[in-house]
């Protein structure tokens, strides 16, 4: 079938915004078809966009025989343009549809589909990560991202407001930062170099010209695990500030959280209504607890930790059910945090896990800023100092104290949408497994 060009029509108006005020007045739609219905002498389709639906009616007696045949020919998740007439409908889902004089099939789809983005037909994750371009157009697809796009631009707003500077990285590094993580090595011309796992070096650097940074941007972590909470690339909202320490970045942190629940909670009702997902306001302040507190609650609970363990997934999950919500996890026993925390005394770290529930959403710190120290530590954590001496030149020339997080955004709109499984919430999620789409 030959298609139709754009050529000179553009929207007067997106689908939400036919109401029956607009009754009588000529309109030109565009989108893709959803639900497809032919009752013989009647036919109608549902044009999806991305505000909402409004349905398209046409009577065989009153329609002319090429948009007639248009309307034979169309296929679901085709895309078209419409233009037509408002029409006041009882009959129809919004009380109004649209009664076309012309119809512009801008390209058919293929039949079968791989899954039904209406809905009806549930398919498996895999069949949907598989066909992730359509799966997206699914109504509960696009209500996490909207909800991930709301909660973004609340955090990014408020970094601004409170003097942060937004920043980008490279992702091509010479050295890993998180010692724990593991690297995917790349061939950078004829030597090695790696996909950055955090900002962390950068960012820290960056204190000492712009005072306060912030990125939204890739971590690359080649761990082998296969969780519903991990990706091999997820994306992470880094801060770092000079003269704070791990405290005020908490209350920074705190308070970007509970902005976010509040902005969704108000602006995205309804994507909240078709994830029929109940959003439950933290309180602030949240509960901050020390990792010594946390290994009594959990070994009067019958869960065994020795001081100076991390905590097990059952132990993460027993927290949940003792705290519940929003809580931090401060004071950390040093070996287990990464080389550039700060020490709290002889044993400890100033650093903090902030947790949702079960889910750790964010790890930060106050850092080290002194350069004999980061050597000292790096050694002890049996990294060689020699690969990161570039990094250790900017502390030669007084970097000043500072602090920072990094939170992940794909966990927090985990939480926000109430998606059990992280790939839920990316786009083209990367895991062991999947490198496509
Ligand atoms: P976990 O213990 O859950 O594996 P982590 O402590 O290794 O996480 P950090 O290095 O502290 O992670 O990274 C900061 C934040 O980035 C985490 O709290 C999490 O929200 C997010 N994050 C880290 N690794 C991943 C991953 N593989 N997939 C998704 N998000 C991640
Ligand atoms: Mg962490």
């Amino acid at each position: 079938m030959k298609l139709d060009d754009l050529g000179n029509w553009r929207r007067t108006h997106k689908c939400r915004e036919i109401t029956e005020q607009l009754d009588g007045q000529e309109v030109i739609v565009m989108g893709r078809v959803g639900d497809i219905r032919d009752l013989g002498g009647i036919k109608f389709f549902i044009l999806h966009d991305i505000s909402g639906s409004i349905q398209i009616t046409a009577s065989r007696k009153k329609t002319d025989p090429e948009t007639l045949s248009k309307m034979d020919a169309l296929t679901q998740e085709s895309s078209v343009a419409v233009r037509g007439k408002v029409v006041k409908a009882r009959q129809a889902p919004r009380g109004v549809e649209v009664v076309p004089s012309e119809i512009r099939i801008l390209n058919l789809a293929a039949t079968p589909l791989p899954l039904d983005p209406g809905g009806k037909v549930k398919a498996n994750l895999d069949t949907r990560l598989d066909a992730r371009g359509l799966d997206l157009r699914r109504a509960e697809a696009i209500a996490i991202f909207k909800i991930r796009n709301q909660a973004l631009k609340t955090i990014r707003d408020y970094l601004l407001s409170q003097g942060f500077i937004e920043v980008q990285t490279p992702k091509i590094v010479a050295t890993a930062t998180e010692s724990g993580a593991a690297l995917f090595p790349i061939s950078y011309f004829d030597r090695e170099a790696f996909l950055s796992q955090s900002p962390q070096l950068y960012k820290e650097v960056l204190t000492g010209a712009f005072d306060r940074v912030f990125e939204v941007g890739p971590i690359f972590r080649a761990e082998e695990h296969d969780t519903p909470r991990h990706l091999n690339e997820a994306t992470s909202i880094d801060i770092e500030a000079a003269y704070l320490t791990a405290g005020d970045v908490m209350e920074i942190l705190e308070e970007l959280i509970w902005r976010a629940f509040d902005s969704v909670k108000r602006n995205c009702a309804e994507e909240l209504r078709i994830l029929n997902h109940r959003l439950e306001m933290p309180e602030k302040p949240f509960p901050r607890i020390t990792y010594d507190e946390a290994i009594e609650k959990l070994n009067a609970a019958g869960i065994n930790i020795n001081w100076g363990e991390d905590l097990s997934t059952p132990a993460e999950r027993k927290l949940a059910e003792i705290i519940g919500g929003a809580y931090f996890i401060v004071d950390w026993p040093l070996a287990l945090k990464p080389f550039y925390t700060l020490p709290k005394g002889d044993k400890l770290g100033d650093a903090f896990d902030l947790m949702y529930r079960e889910l750790e959403l964010a790890s930060g710190g106050s850092r080290i800023h002194s350069e004999e120290m980061l050597v000292k530590q790096m050694k002890e954590k049996g990294l060689n100092p020699e690969n990161f001496e570039s990094h250790l030149l900017s502390y030669r020339y007084g970097l000043p104290p500072h602090a920072g997080f990094g939170l992940g955004l794909d966990r927090l709109t985990m939480v926000l949408t109430g998606a059990e499984n992280i790939r839920e919430c990316v786009l083209f999620p990367r895991d062991r497994r999947r490198l496509t789409p």
